[in-house]
């Protein structure tokens, strides 16, 4: 069966001379892996296509089995020259990238995560994110997949948490509680300003992120509280070189 897809190119490697494996984000599969026959030679059929990062239309065909999908020819429909050369914009893409390839998609979430790593990519295209970027994407690809806690409201109490207190996210159970209700649960404890900004982050987009200045510690509390929920829920944690799924 042959069908047409949309794609954003994760990686790619060899398997023999001329034949490349080729990993790919579908906006309407999820993550995806196939194969390229002559794929490293054929400008024909995948002239530009199969680099890292290129945003491209597949001729894909599924074997009889449905086993394995095998790439016919794409048409490169966008690329991000920036990105490639500028090696601080390739480290922060590549960032989403490992994140997304570990991460994994949901069927129902694909479109979503498509279209927010394309919107991430075209800003770090066209502006000069800071280093904390990756994190935000991070944290909305956990939110578009489904995790998706509610930072505005007790989860006690239902009243707004709307005070400059701290609150506990409680990891586990994906809530918030505010002080008053906290009754010495397990939790950890987090600043107003770290739950606005996640709330924020929820409801906004990558093209609003690249002006917000936040206090460092925000920051890093903000990454902090999502890394543990991400590998509690997500089963992913951060190493050296990539993320882990555990
Ligand atoms: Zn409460």
């Amino acid at each position: 069966m042959e069908t047409t897809d949309k794609v954003l190119i994760l990686k790619t490697g060899k398997f023999k001379e001329n034949d490349l494996w080729v990993k790919f984000l579908s906006a309407s599969h999820g993550v995806q892996t196939a194969f390229a026959f002559g794929g490293s030679r054929s400008r024909k059929r995948f002239g530009g296509c199969l680099e890292v990062f290129s945003q491209v239309l597949f001729k894909i065909e599924s074997n009889k089995s449905g086993a394995y999908q095998v790439l016919k020819e794409g048409s490169l429909m966008k690329s991000y020259p920036e990105i490639r050369t500028n090696l601080r914009k390739t480290g922060l893409a590549a960032n989403c990238l490992k994140f997304i390839e570990s991460a994994g998609t949901e069927k129902e979430s694909s479109r979503r995560v498509f279209d927010l790593l394309s919107e991430t990519l075209e800003v770090i295209e066209n502006s000069e994110p800071d280093d904390f970027f990756p994190l935000f994407f991070r944290a909305k690809v956990a939110f578009e997949q489904g995790y998706n806690p509610d930072f505005t409201i007790c989860s006690g109490c239902g009243k707004p948490l709307f005070s400059a207190k701290p609150v506990v996210f409680d990891i586990e159970r994906g809530v918030i509680v505010c002080s008053e209700c906290d009754k010495g649960r397990s939790g950890d404890s987090v600043g107003a300003g770290t739950i606005r900004t996640l709330a924020w982050i929820q409801d906004t987009g990558p093209s609003n992120w690249v002006t917000l200045s936040l206090p460092y510690e925000v920051r890093q509390e903000c990454f902090s509280v999502m890394d543990k929920f991400m590998a509690y829920h997500m089963g992913l944690v951060w190493e050296d070189s990539g993320y882990r799924k555990i």
